[in-house]
Formats: structure tokens, C-alpha cells, sequence
């Protein structure tokens, strides 16, 4: 048989991977890209300047491996995070994914399960399934809340082993109140995982689910720095939790799986903050105007705690979202069949983003 000839069935792959699909947000080189949810702010040439220098510093040590616990950024992101936290409660890896695909590893796995509220975010079932992890979605309300009586009542029908609860969540930008958050680690007999990517852009009034930390130790919230930090490039998330848990994920996580460069360049981003997260205020008026705009027009828009909106509803959504492509604007179709995401960009992105849809619609 020819390379060419083999494909992907004729591999001796595990029999719950066949048929799968990767995660497949398109990467197309257009002007305006608002798809996955990326802050649109560059770093700015003094950060810049800051992280060349301190990786240079760092290079010249590059025959030897990083810490393996990175065990200063851990502590400079218990300090960013507050609430009283210490380096032993964070735990930091490649992305928000990869400290997602660890809990996993080490709570799931064969005879396992998972339960989220869909629609949600894509990777935690492909993470879940990569595991032999059995993914269960239970659904949300119309309005994409969650009510806690039936979300407690799912839990209690599947005891799963992990809970996924993505506040905001993506892609309908929805946050949880504390108390639904308290209701389900009341049922969960497993562990809860609050997944805060997009934390920093909630409005006024939405708490952090780290203020329960203290009196649940089976409580795990992830964050990430790809979001409101501007570092998506750098591939960094990070978790708070019991320190029992940051010991769990020890068993599992690669050795050295945080490279020094990584670890550098979450050092000078945390130590730049102030200009990072300097973003966030104009992305949240940003969004909140989308949200009106569009309202405007008649759509439907889910409430957003976060840095993009979910609107339709659109009987043939792949005609606007291609129809947008075509005027240079990407976005995401993600979600229920009727709706489509936009992530929120520049004001010029934004103002390209309406005049692109003034066309479609
Ligand atoms: N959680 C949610 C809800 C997300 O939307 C994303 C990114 N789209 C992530 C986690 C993962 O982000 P990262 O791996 O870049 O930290």
C-alpha cells in the first residue's frame, strides 16, 4: 500500500477515537479576525523589549531543564489571583487545555464520566472522550442559564465522576451565579471544575467562584492567560484548588511539561498586568455595544459576561458567516444550528464587524 493510500481508518487506532472529530476552529488569514475569542491588543514595545531581554537572560541556560514545578510563576499567580491564595493551591500548564486534559487524567479516565451543560465549550467533551473519559451533556435552559434544580438533578441521575460548569461560558458568554455553583458542589459527589476562562470580563456583580475555595476542596477553578492577559501565543493556564488537588495533578502531568521560555514570558506578562488587563475595560464597552447593536437590528443576543457574543437566530447561518468571510470578517459558527459567535476586537474591528453585517443581513 502507498502512504498515500493509508488513511486514518487503517491505523490500529483505539476503537472510541474512530470517527471523532479534531477541534477545528478555521485559521484563514483575513483582515478582521474575530473567531476565537483572542484579545485584539498586541503587547506594546516596552513589554515587548521586557520579555526579549528576559528571555535572552534565559537562554543562556537552555541546556538545562525549567523548574519542574514552576514554582515562581505559580506564586506570582496566587499573588494576581488574591483571595489569600498560596503557590501550593496554583497549579499552572500549557494552556487552559492542557491543566484541563490533567484534571482529567487524574479524576477521569476508563469506567469515569463527565457531565457539562451544553452548549459549551467544545474541548471539554474531546478532552473528556481523549481520556476514555465517558461524556455525558446535559442540557441548558433556552434563555443557555442553568437552573439548579435541574442541574442538581442531573448530577444526582449520573453521579459523574467531574462536573464542568464554564462561567462565563463559552460560546454563549452565560455566568453562574454563586449559588448555582454552591448547589451543584453540594450534589457532585466528584470534583467541580469552574472553568474562568473568560473570568475578567464578567460585569459588575458576577463573583469569582475562587471565593468558595476555602470551604470546598473538591472545588477546581481554571483560568487562563490567552484571554483578557493578551498571551494566547504564550500558552498559558493555570488552576486554584485544595493543595490536594495541585498533588493529584502531579501524578500525572509530564515532567518539565512548562518550558523555561513559557514560564519567562508568563513571568513578564504577570509583571505587565497593569498594561494587559488595561484591555479589558474597553473590550467589556466594546462588547456591550455589540450586544445593543445588534439588538438593534432585531437579533437575538445572548447576555455576555464575556469578550464575545452569541446572536442569531439564523435558518442558514453558514450563508452569513460565509457572506461576512467574503467581506474580509471572520467569525466563529459555534453553538446552537441558528447562532453564531463574535468575538470582540479593535473599535475599527468592531465598526468593520457592522458595516460587514449591514451587507448580509
Ligand atoms: N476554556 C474555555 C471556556 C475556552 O473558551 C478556552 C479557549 N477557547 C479555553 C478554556 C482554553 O484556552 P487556553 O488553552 O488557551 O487557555
Amino acid at each position: 500500500m502507498s502512504p498515500a493510500a493509508v488513511t486514518l481508518d487503517d491505523l490500529p487506532i483505539r476503537d472510541d477515537l474512530r470517527g471523532r472529530s479534531p477541534y477545528g476552529a478555521p485559521q484563514i488569514d483575513v483582515p478582521v479576525r474575530l473567531n476565537t475569542n483572542e484579545n485584539p491588543y498586541p503587547p506594546s514595545p516596552a513589554l515587548v523589549a521586557d520579555l526579549a531581554e528576559a528571555v535572552g537572560v534565559n537562554a543562556a541556560e537552555l541546556n538545562r531543564y525549567p523548574d519542574r514545578d514552576a514554582t515562581e510563576l505559580r506564586a506570582g499567580l496566587a499573588a494576581y489571583l488574591g483571595h489569600g491564595l498560596t503557590t501550593e493551591q496554583v497549579w499552572a500548564a500549557n494552556g487552559s487545555n492542557e491543566v484541563l486534559q490533567q484534571i482529567l487524567q487524574a479524576f477521569g479516565g476508563h469506567g469515569r464520566t463527565a457531565i457539562g451543560f451544553e452548549p459549551s465549550y467544545s474541548m471539554h467533551p474531546i478532552i473528556t472522550t481523549g481520556t476514555s473519559t465517558e461524556w455525558i451533556g446535559a442540557a441548558r435552559e433556552d434563555d443557555f442559564s442553568l437552573a439548579p434544580g435541574k442541574a442538581v438533578a442531573a448530577i444526582e441521575e449520573h453521579r459523574p465522576d467531574i462536573v464542568f460548569l464554564a462561567s462565563p461560558n463559552n460560546p454563549t458568554g452565560t455566568a453562574q451565579p454563586l449559588s448555582t455553583i454552591e448547589a451543584v458542589l453540594a450534589a457532585a459527589p466528584g470534583v467541580v471544575v469552574v472553568d474562568e476562562a473568560y473570568a475578567e470580563f464578567a460585569r459588575e456583580g458576577t463573583p469569582s467562584a475562587l471565593t468558595l475555595l476555602p470551604r470546598h476542596p473538591r472545588l477546581i477553578v481554571t483560568r487562563t492567560m490567552s484571554k483578557a492577559f493578551a498571551m494566547a501565543g504564550t500558552r498559558l493556564g493555570y488552576l486554584a484548588a485544595h493543595p490536594a488537588v495541585v498533588q493529584a495533578l502531579l501524578l500525572v502531568r509530564l515532567p518539565y511539561h512548562l518550558s523555561t521560555l513559557t514560564q519567562t514570558a508568563a513571568l513578564v506578562a504577570l509583571r505587565h498586568r497593569d498594561e494587559l488587563l488595561g484591555t479589558v475595560d474597553a473590550l467589556r464597552r466594546e462588547r456591550d455595544a455589540t450586544v445593543a447593536w445588534l439588538r438593534g437590528k432585531g437579533l437575538d443576543v445572548a447576555d455576555s459576561d464575556a469578550n464575545f457574543v452569541l446572536f442569531g437566530r439564523f435558518p442558514d447561518r453558514r450563508k452569513v458567516w460565509e457572506g461576512l468571510l467574503a467581506h474580509g470578517v471572520l467569525i466563529r459558527e459555534v453553538g446552537p444550528p441558528e447562532w453564531l459567535r463574535v468575538s470582540i476586537g479593535t473599535g475599527e474591528e468592531m465598526a468593520a464587524f457592522r458595516a460587514a453585517m449591514e451587507e448580509v443581513l
